[in-house]
């Protein structure tokens, strides 16, 4: 990647418009868009995490705010990570099988 930051949500951002830029320049080019909503993802995740653990309310993230795809990969992330505190949390998934429960399986 050409531009590196110390701001996740910006390296993301860039390497999103990048990525899409690159597509418009070569339509038959490889997609490497999944990357960076891999990484949007992630981040969503980590944000749910410190969310759960501090109190503190996180925004959906400035970078991701105005592009839809990065904004929805964010949420996916928060979700998931939602998801495995509930279950966590949940007598049905801990149960002595270690299956999940009906409705978290
Ligand atoms: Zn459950």
């Amino acid at each position: 990647m050409a531009y590196t930051s110390t701001n996740p949500y910006l390296n993301a951002r860039c390497e999103y418009v990048l990525a899409k830029l690159a597509l418009i320049g070569n339509p038959d080019g490889e997609d490497e868009t999944w990357s960076p909503l891999v990484d949007a993802q992630a981040l969503g995740s980590q944000d749910a995490q410190r969310a759960h653990e501090t109190g503190e309310d996180i925004p959906v993230p400035a970078f991701f705010a105005d592009v839809p795809e990065l904004k929805r990969e964010w949420f996916s992330g928060w979700n998931w990570y939602d998801e495995m505190v509930d279950m966590q949390n949940c007598s049905g998934c801990n149960n002595s099988r270690g299956d999940p429960c009906p409705c978290h399986g």
